[in-house]
Order: structure tokens, then sequence, then C-alpha cells
């Protein structure tokens, strides 16, 4: 349930990974809240067929691999060209992958740095000469828990999402000067297309259950609005107490 109805208002807001589960549904809410959205995606059919559910008044689809550096260069320019502006960048693309160091093979390592740690780094290095022209920018990166704990047998997977998590403190350093925002998410379980084929182990969670992707949304609301202006360099879990401590024994 959220309380007002227009809390990001005008907000002009790129997301990555825009077409399918959480990213998909930050478009549905930040669109009811009065958002300007940027859709962008590899998933091109996905991904408009989400602009015409949620208005194409309202939103923009861009085709875009968040690996490639000039594509992240056409985003923001076709962004602007569209809507005026940039508000707020929000870097969820991301992959999954299993196996420790051991057993992860070099391609995995590959692939999996790019998408979610690079692709991350592109976003905020193109986006950021936009942002700063605004009083009130924000960048929300999309962690997860595997970026504030270890993970077993997600070695990989855990490197990019801690490294996401050190690009977001530095960052939040290097930028609050100019009132550019950065914080990070750190999701536990969620039900999306991504976990569909996981055991996810629900068992540790004390809230014995995964999370809606509305309940992300809800917090990419807050730190996409003017209501967390004072909010930089922050991780915030949301993971059903997940990390909260040994959930094991009575
Ligand atoms: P999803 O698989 O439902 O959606 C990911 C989207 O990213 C897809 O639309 C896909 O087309 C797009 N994508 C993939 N590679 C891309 C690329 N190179 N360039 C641009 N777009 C690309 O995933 P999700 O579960 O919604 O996860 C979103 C984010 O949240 C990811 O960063 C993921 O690591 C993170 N996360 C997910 C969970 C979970 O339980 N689902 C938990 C913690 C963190």
């Amino acid at each position: 349930m959220l309380f007002g109805s227009q809390r990001v208002l005008d907000k002009v807001i790129l997301i990555t990974g825009a077409a399918s589960g959480m990213g998909a549904s930050h478009v549905r809410i930040l669109t009811s809240q009065g958002a300007m959205v940027v859709v962008a995606d590899i998933d091109e059919r996905a991904g408009k067929a989400l602009c015409e559910e949620v208005g194409e008044d309202r939103s923009l689809f861009v085709a875009l691999d968040v690996t490639d550096y000039k594509g992240w260069e056409a985003a923001i320019d076709a962004t602007v060209r569209r809507f005026g502006k940039l508000d707020v960048l929000i870097n969820n693309a991301g992959i999954f992958s299993s196996g420790s160091v051991e057993t992860a093979s070099l391609a995995d390592w590959d692939k999996t740095l790019a998408i979610d740690l690079t692709g991350t780094f592109y976003g905020m290095k193109a986006a950021i000469p936009e942002l700063r022209k605004n009083p009130t920018s924000s960048i929300i990166n999309i962690s997860s828990i595997a970026g504030v704990t270890g993970f077993k047998n997600r070695a990989v997977y855990s490197a990019a999402k801690w490294g996401i998590q050190g690009l977001t403190k530095t960052s939040a350093l290097d930028f609050g000067f100019e009132k550019i925002r950065v914080n990070s998410i750190h999701p536990g379980s969620v039900e999306t297309p991504l976990t569909a084929d996981l055991d996810r182990g629900l068992g540790q969670v004390p809230l014995g259950r995964a999370a809606q992707v509305e309940e992300v949304s809800h917090l990419v609301v807050y730190l996409a609005s003017d209501e967390s202006t004072f909010t930089t360099g922050a991780s915030f879990v949301i993971d059903g107490g997940e990390t909260a401590g040994n959930n094991l024994r009575d």
C-alpha cells in the first residue's frame, strides 16, 4: 500500500532490465506515482509491451545491452531528447550464476561481472553528466543479500553484487557535493522469473516466504522521490530478516 499518489511526479527515471521481474514492477508503480520512465532492456518485445501497458505518453522503450557503453550513451541521449532531463537511474539488470570459485567457469565470471558490475559502472558513468544538472538526483543500484554476506555456492554472483556496494558507497562520497544521492538495495528471495527454478531455502527467512516484487518497488519509490533527500551511501537490505542472524536454532 503506497501513501500519497504522486510521490515521483514528473521525475524522469531510467531503469535497466525493466522488461521483467522487479524492473517491470518498478515501471508499473513509478508510472502510477507520476513518473516518466525509460524501459531499457535487451528484450524488445516484453519492453515494448510494458510501455504499451503503462502508457506510451509516460514511457519509452530503449534497446540497451548494459555491457555496451556506446549503447548507454545512446540511451541517455534518447531519454533527454524525449523527456528533457534525467532525474533517477536504476541499475537493475542482472543475471544469476551458481558455483564455487572451483566450479564456476571462466566464462561465467566474465559474463556475470560484465552484466551485473560493469553494466552498473557504465550506467553511472554515462548518466552522471545529466544527473548533476538536477537539484535532487538519485542513483539506485540493485545488489542482493549476496552483496552484504557470503553466499554459499554463488561465488561469482556474490563478488559482482559486493562490487556494486563498493561502487555505491564510494560514489556517494564522490558526488554528494553535487547532490547526487547513491544508494543500493539488497533483496533476499523475490518471486521473479530469475528465481523461478531455484530452491530458495525459505526456512531460513524469519518471515517464512519470498518477497513479492511490489515490496521492493515501494523502497524504490522512496529512494527515487524527494522523500529521501538526506539518504545517500546507504545499503538497504530487504530480505524478510534472512541476514539478521542465525535462524537455524531454537
Ligand atoms: P529477471 O530475470 O526477472 O529480469 C532481468 C531483466 O534484465 C530481464 O528483462 C532481462 O532481459 C534483462 N537483462 C539481462 N541481461 C541484460 C543486459 N545485458 N542488458 C540489459 N538488460 C538485460 O530478474 P529479477 O529477478 O527481476 O532481478 C532484477 C535484479 O535484482 C537483478 O540485478 C538481480 O540480480 C537482483 N536480485 C534478484 C533477486 C531475486 O530473488 N529475484 C534477489 C536479489 C537480487
